[in-house]
């Protein structure tokens, strides 16, 4: 590599600021002065003026952009105040200075790198003193003190050496407000999911930002930071030589646009649009998602729609309909609701997994926290729904989710944004994505005597901004208990023979080959690469609705609402759903890249919609029980719990009453011993009875 002497560095830096450009940023920087401080450069400038420069810059950053920075300063008027900054701030690095955040190593320190990814934290901006004014404190004297870290640095002795304390002064007084300080600000970046295979964690670095470009980002930001590298103690009390890695960041560049990461080939277009004239197009998608898992096809197909998205829309008065669906699946355990999950987040274009369980402090929304990431400030954090912001957002377990998600959630998921005003943070965060989320029912498995309803254990009005609710069962079947026996073996046949490969010896009753021709099944019809690509490119279309398309869902709507109208009960399906319907079949449109909602896409949706309805109100077939799905509870659960409870509270001593006596007298009112056992137990488990004793019951 070329080296260059501190002159020839100065001479480089000169040449370049005698470009027309950089002559009209300084005049323009000493006009608007102290506004305006960065000099933004290119890295292309630099390489057009001498390759092997551009790439010593990157190597040697902190020596060239100091010379760098003499160079600016001799291009301002004098009127310049010297003590301030001049910054040079690199942009657009090229390809090959970019580095995953899982790849930064040793040999990276002190040079300069970019780094993409999602801003998970920012604490609020501060000011930092950068030079210190101290006056003497016996002859009055003043000097400026440079400040790099955190602890502030005094002078060591007066420097005036005519001044009446004669040097030996040791009492000095800051001068706050005639010191210099720039603005500083923390973040933390944290891995973009697309670079991230089979669901490793991401990885996190942290950044300084300082001066004109503090406080430029906020949480949930996509962002690529270019900066220098640098290393520090980990904070431990002995002094140790294992050091943390962090960026002193020199400029922050934004991912503007949707699906930018997402290269789509002028071959990738030709495929695009000749798989979308295949009629098995939905059913090849479909089988195309979690090929792994058995069955399921409606639960697929509602993805495969999610994933497709319907369209957002903004009208005349300025509001916006939101276009994306969110999905729930409510299941008994073990019927691969984390697994279809899972694998939703690595094949949906910024999809990420969380689990409402998850530690951190911003949970599925956001926060603002103080700890020690902070320094004492406070830090805003972005949670997972805003990391996913315009893409996929799975989240597992969403009914282990902590109290403040479970209040804040259904305002992120209906205008998709998160409003976080707390002490010196107030900040609104984008969280425009779709979101899958699963659950399991309140009592760990779905019962049968209970409506389904109420035995999922989520706000009527968090339930309600869900376009689709599916309740996964796992029932004993004796075909269907065949068919997913024999398909999850032959997964792991499979899986096993390809492991094995296609020159292993030959084994007595085993035939590789013969093994994964009749699994062909459990490959997916489309690859990952290409579906995320037609994804991408589906998501330029905004189609239209025909009159027919139309017609067709506002009659199902209407009746749909009318078969709950009869009873006078809240009302079950609301506009919100007949939204779900347009998105629905807004989606199917697209995913046949057209421009307009057919027919067919608009049954699509009727169909996809009734049948998650049939499942919710009819379990067991026979008339929808409608008048529950946003109060939670159906008539029967609330005419058994009714008995049972008036029991309780009319009955009984000081000590509460005990199990057989209730039994016995819910007998007489025609309840069946299993159900008022398990009456009772739901009552106890939302705390309204308690247990003064063992098996017996008093009111809370
Ligand atoms: P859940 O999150 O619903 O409790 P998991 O996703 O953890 O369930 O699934 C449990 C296991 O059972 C997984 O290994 C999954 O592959 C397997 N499994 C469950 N149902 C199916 C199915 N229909 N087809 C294939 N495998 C299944
Ligand atoms: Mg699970």
């Amino acid at each position: 590599m070329v080296s260059y002497q501190d002159s020839e560095i100065s001479a480089a830096w000169e040449e370049i600021f005698s470009k027309d450009k950089y002559r009209l940023m300084f005049a323009d920087i000493a006009a608007s002065y102290p506004e305006k401080k960065s000099i933004f450069i290119p890295y292309e400038d630099i390489d057009a003026y001498s390759t092997d420069f551009a790439m010593y810059l990157l190597d040697n950053p902190d020596k060239c952009l100091g010379k760098g920075k003499e160079a600016a300063r001799a291009s301002l008027p004098p009127a310049w105040d010297k003590k301030d900054v001049v910054n040079l701030r690199i942009v657009s690095l090229p390809r090959d200075a970019k580095v995953e955040i899982r790849h930064l190593r040793a040999k990276h320190l002190g040079k300069m790198v970019a780094v993409e990814g999602l801003a998970r934290k920012v604490t609020t901006v501060r000011p930092r003193m950068t030079q210190a004014l101290f006056k003497c404190g016996r002859c009055g004297a003043e000097m400026w003190v440079e400040q790099k870290g955190i602890q502030m640095k005094e002078p060591l002795m007066c420097s005036n050496p005519d001044g009446s304390c004669n040097k030996q002064a040791t009492q000095f007084e800051l001068e706050p407000k005639r010191s210099i300080y720039i603005d500083t600000q923390k973040i933390e970046i944290q891995e973009s999911p697309e670079g991230l295979r089979g669901g490793a964690q991401p990885e996190r670095i942290t950044g300084f930002v300082e001066d004109d470009i503090a406080g430029i980002m906020t949480a949930g930001n996509r962002v690529t930071i270019n900066g220098i590298i640098r290393s520090s103690e980990k904070q431990d009390r002995d002094k140790t030589t294992i050091f943390e890695i962090f960026m002193d960041v020199l400029s922050i560049e934004f991912k503007e646009h949707e699906y930018d990461e997402i290269q789509i080939t002028e071959d990738d277009e030709l495929r695009i649009l000749d798989m979308s004239r295949d009629p098995m197009l939905f059913d090849n998608i479909v089988a195309s998602i979690s090929p792994t898992i058995h069955g399921h096809e409606k639960v697929k197909g509602a993805i495969a729609l999610q994933l497709f998205g319907g369209c957002n829309k903004e009208m005349d008065d300025g509001t916006v309909i939101r276009g994306d669906m969110h999905v729930l699946l409510v299941g008994d355990p073990g019927v691969a609701k984390s697994q279809i999950l899972r694998y939703m987040s690595t094949l949906a274009p910024r999809g990420i997994y969380a689990s409402g369980k998850s530690a951190s402090a911003a949970g599925l929304t956001a926060a603002a926290v103080k700890d020690e990431f902070g320094d004492g400030r406070w830090t805003l954090e972005a949670g997972a729904l805003v990391l996913a912001d315009k893409g996929l957002a799975c989240i597992d377990e969403l009914d282990k989710m902590t109290s403040q998600d479970r209040s804040s959630l259904h305002e992120a998921m209906e205008s998709q944004r998160i409003s976080v005003a707390k002490a010196g943070i107030t900040a609104t965060l984008q969280c425009r994505c779709s979101m899958l989320a699963a659950a399991n029912p309140k009592f760990g498995r779905f019962e049968s005597e209970i409506s389904i309803t109420s035995q999922i254990d989520l706000p009527p009005a968090l339930m309600s901004r869900f376009d689709l609710i599916f309740v996964m069962r796992d029932r004993p079947d004796k075909d269907n208990d065949r068919a997913l026996t024999s398909h999850i073996l032959k997964v792991h046949r499979r899986g096993q023979a390809m492991q094995v490969g296609d020159d292993a010896p030959l084994m007595a009753g085993v035939d590789i080959k013969k093994i994964k021709d009749e699994s062909q099944n459990v490959r997916p019809i489309y690859d990952q690469d290409i579906l995320r690509k037609y994804v991408a490119f589906s998501k330029r279309i905004v189609p239209v609705m025909t009159d027919k398309a139309m017609e067709i869902i506002e009659d199902n709507y209407l009746s749909v609402r009318a078969s709950g109208a009869d009873k006078n009960e809240s009302v079950p399906i609301t506009a919100r759903q007949l939204e779900a319907y347009v998105r629905l079949s807004e989606a199917s449109a697209r995913m046949r890249l057209s421009r307009t909602v057919e027919k067919s896409d608009a049954e699509l949706a009727v169909d996809l919609v009734e049948y998650y309805l049939g499942e919710i109100l009819a379990p067991d077939g026979g008339q929808w029980d409608i008048d529950n799905m946003t109060s939670g509870f159906g008539k029967k659960d609330r005419d058994e719990l009714k008995i049972v409870l008036s029991i309780v509270e009319n009955s009984g001593t000081f000590d509460g009453i005990s199990e057989e006596e209730i039994i016995t007298l819910a007998q007489g009112e025609g309840l069946s011993e299993e159900k008022t056992r398990k009456r009772l137990r739901m009552m106890k488990d939302d705390g309204t009875l308690y247990s003064p004793r063992n098996s017996y019951y008093k009111r809370a």
